[in-house]
């Protein structure tokens, strides 16, 4: 029997029955981008660590140059220049001025750099300042990038490139972050074969051992292929077999309820709980079955692989996730559809579409074919959602987008 959820349901049953969080680990700052922090980052020290020139020109204090314009420039003693990567020769006095590069460390005595632009050189010993400077001017000060002790990284923070930068600014090697997961792909069915092969009549090449393993990867964690298996009970459960180390896994193929569809079965056989839902409300990718085994997460997808998917994105990236902690588990995009759109009531669609900005705004343009047919997730670059409740929508409406 098919107990159909709505895709809320569905997520809400996956995500609250994850029975567990996976390890820490450490890895080095090169490795980190993609993962998921697994403790939060707090400054151990200024950032900078000293007050800096943003700026070419000369360190002064400010109130040397008050008053200063083209017509009266203040007159400052040039007593030397400070070095990149080094500290002052002197600290700076009343009615001096030291040349200073941008990110150079500013003299003791010194609360502003004027631009060198406003300035010019008299003589060796003497700069004239066109324009007054305001104490801070064209600097940073030491800690105003952060604090020491302030919080720089939530735990959950999934890194990007920025992060990385900032570990580095912070003297941090490398990162404490969740192990990544092992996530089982099969793909299930007689009339599959690999890539390599040349297909004999009523034979297709395997699309989701290759598909699904890009978006294990993409999220993060590590995929472990195990081929293809045919439409049989006994090679399905000898390859899930050896599943049983894997975090997670996705079984392609089989998934709708008709004779030669093994996966629900299989995966009850492997233990309780087992399946806990056969279906979701939704196209493409409505015979989606989710079970337990023990705390091991089992996905059965539609082998149709635009189908399988739209099931990864919805429902098995934001499980992968949860069990590295993350803190954001879907990020969604809004964008206006540029011409209508009719959905059957009773379940959301997700339609495929081109994503492009006109007037500054996100505009989605779907894209025609029919779900079956990997050339419009390949054009497409984004899923539009029509909600379950809506019989369509007129163009111009904002739809939430996933990006694909
Ligand atoms: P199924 O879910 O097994 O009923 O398969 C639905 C459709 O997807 C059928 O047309 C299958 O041939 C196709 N299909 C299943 N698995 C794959 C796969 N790994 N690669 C490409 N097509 C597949
Ligand atoms: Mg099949």
């Amino acid at each position: 029997m098919l107990t159909v959820l709505t895709v809320i349901e569905a997520r809400e049953k996956i995500l609250s029955g994850l029975g567990f969080r996976l390890p820490a680990e450490r890895v080095l700052l090169a490795d980190a981008a993609g993962r998921v922090l697994a403790g939060e980052i707090t400054a151990p020290s200024d950032l900078p660590a000293f007050s800096r020139s943003t700026m070419d020109g000369y360190a002064v204090a400010a109130r040397d140059s008050f008053g200063a314009t083209e017509a009266m420039p203040a007159l400052l003693d040039v007593t030397g220049e400070v070095m990149m990567g080094t500290t002052a020769p002197a600290p700076l006095k009343s009615g001096e001025a030291m040349r200073i590069s941008t990110g150079g460390m500013l003299p003791a005595g010194a609360d502003a750099v004027v631009m060198v632009e406003h300035t010019e050189l008299l003589d060796e010993y003497t700069v004239s300042v066109h324009r007054a400077a305001a104490p801070g001017e064209n600097t940073i000060a030491r800690g105003e990038d952060l604090r020491q002790g302030v919080a720089a990284l939530p735990p959950g923070h999934i890194l990007r490139p920025q992060d990385i930068g900032l570990l580095a600014a912070l003297g941090c090697t490398g990162a404490e972050v969740a192990t990544r997961p092992r996530v089982a792909v099969l793909s299930t069915g007689d009339e599959l074969v690999s890539p390599e092969c040349e297909p004999a009549p009523g034979q297709v090449r395997d699309i989701n051992t290759y598909l699904l393993s890009a978006l294990v990867k993409q999220t993060g964690a590590v995929p472990v292929p195990l081929g293809i298996i045919p439409d049989s009970p006994q090679a399905l459960a000898a390859a899930l077999h050896k599943t049983k180390d894997c975090d997670c896994t996705i079984i392609s193929g089989g998934s709708s309820a008709g004779v030669r569809d093994l996966t629900a079965d299989a995966i009850n056989s492997l233990g309780k709980p087992g399946v806990l839902f056969h279906g979701v409300s939704m196209r493409p990718g409505k015979p989606l079955i989710y079970g337990l085994a023990g705390d091991k997460p089992y996905f059965g997808l539609s082998g149709n692989p635009t189908s399988a998917m739209v099931g990864f994105l919805l429902f098995v990236r934001p499980l992968l996730l949860a069990m590295q902690g993350a803190s954001e588990l879907q990020q969604l995009l809004w964008a206006r559809v540029d011409r209508s759109l009719s959905s059957a009531g009773g379940r959301e669609d997700y339609v495929r579409a081109i994503l492009y900005s006109k007037e500054r705004e996100l505009w989605a343009s779907p894209v025609l074919g029919q779900s079956n047919l990997i050339s419009t997730v390949v054009r497409g670059s984004a899923l539009l959602r029509i909600p379950q409740d809506c019989e369509g929508v007129e163009a111009g409406e904002k739809l939430e987008a996933i990006e694909i």
